[in-house]
């Protein structure tokens, strides 16, 4: 089967036939789409530990099993720890990834934990890979902010693949969105949002917001900080760039109680609740297809901030 695989850190991925290996249960999976996530690239720079080479990255895969349509739960976690225990297995004592601590999706097939697969409402790919992660990951941190309806919230990132997915739902349960955003996604951004702010220092013109998701992080989070109200919280979803974060007016934080609060993911309940979303319609789906030769192309795309929405895979 042809694979992408990561041979060298941050090195241009390599297109290779490997056989396809198969663990005790584990099914094999023929990949339809492949979304690209953050998360690989952070995979690709080599920003976690305990990552072996050569890997083949993904975690966002939707193909076919036995002739149905299925989705693939991309964490594989214990089941036995006091966090799955408590059905929050995405706190899991010993959680890995596909495409991290096994061979992911950026391939034609893929050997995944049985329990991971479930049944897709349809055969729509393409859609699934490109929202059901970032949809996800929305749905959960919207939980551990406690946001409630009416309350406004500040979202950075909001036309890439997290955000543009991540306003939509905002929007949808109730909150007033104020988005930040480059010029160029200005326009479909400020479709799911109340106003939309391409200014660097957008605390002059957003202030006093009840909540704020940091998805670029060290780029955009001490500007967040100003713009976020008294006893305010700020989750911290994602740090794009993996720079150190230097909070600059620490007093800032500390004179208005704000709570910093990170959002790691999301549970199997919360991927299912996301695909559900986006076979009703309710989020539309952003998203640009490469073949699975052109994976360096749309890395370039993505590093770049190229697209709008998510990079797809179709092996
Ligand atoms: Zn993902």
């Amino acid at each position: 089967m042809k694979v992408a695989l990561i041979e060298n850190f941050g090195e241009p991925l390599k297109i290779k036939e490997v056989q396809v290996k198969t663990g005790q249960n584990e099914v094999i999976v023929n990949v339809k789409a492949s979304g690209i996530c953050g998360r690989d690239l952070v995979v690709w720079k080599g920003g976690f530990k305990n990552l072996k080479l050569p890997l083949i990255p993904g975690h966002e895969i939707f193909g076919e099993f036995n002739g149905t349509s299925v989705g693939v739960f991309g964490a594989i976690t214990c089941g036995k720890c006091k966090y799955c225990l408590s059905g929050k297995e995405n706190l899991c004592e010993s959680l890995t990834f596909l495409g991290e601590g096994k061979f992911g999706g950026y391939a034609e097939k893929v050997s995944v934990p049985k329990e991971n697969i479930f049944p897709l409402p349809d055969s729509n790919y393409e859609k699934y890979a490109a929202a059901a992660c970032p949809l996800a990951t929305a749905i959960h941190a919207a939980k551990v902010a406690e946001v409630k309806k009416g309350e406004s919230v500040l979202v950075t990132g909001a036309g890439g693949g997290v955000g543009i997915h991540t306003i939509q739902y905002f929007k949808k349960i109730g909150l007033k969105v104020f988005s930040v955003t480059s010029g160029s996604k200005k326009e479909i951004v400020s479709k799911y949002s109340d106003a939309v702010i391409t200014e660097k220092e957008f605390s002059k013109y957003i202030k006093d917001v009840d909540a704020v998701f940091e998805i670029v992080g060290a780029n955009t989070i001490n500007e967040s900080l100003k713009s976020l109200k008294k006893e305010g919280r700020l989750v911290l979803i994602g740090n794009v760039d993996g720079k150190n974060i230097e909070l600059i007016r620490p007093a800032l934080s500390i004179m208005r109680e704000h709570k910093i609060v990170g959002s790691a993911a999301f549970t199997k309940k919360e991927y299912l609740e996301a695909v559900d979303l986006i076979h009703r319609g309710d989020v539309k789906p952003y998203y640009r297809t490469y073949p699975l030769d052109d994976v360096n192309r749309a890395y370039q795309d993505i590093i770049q901030g190229k697209i709008t929405g998510r990079g797809v895979l179709l092996p």
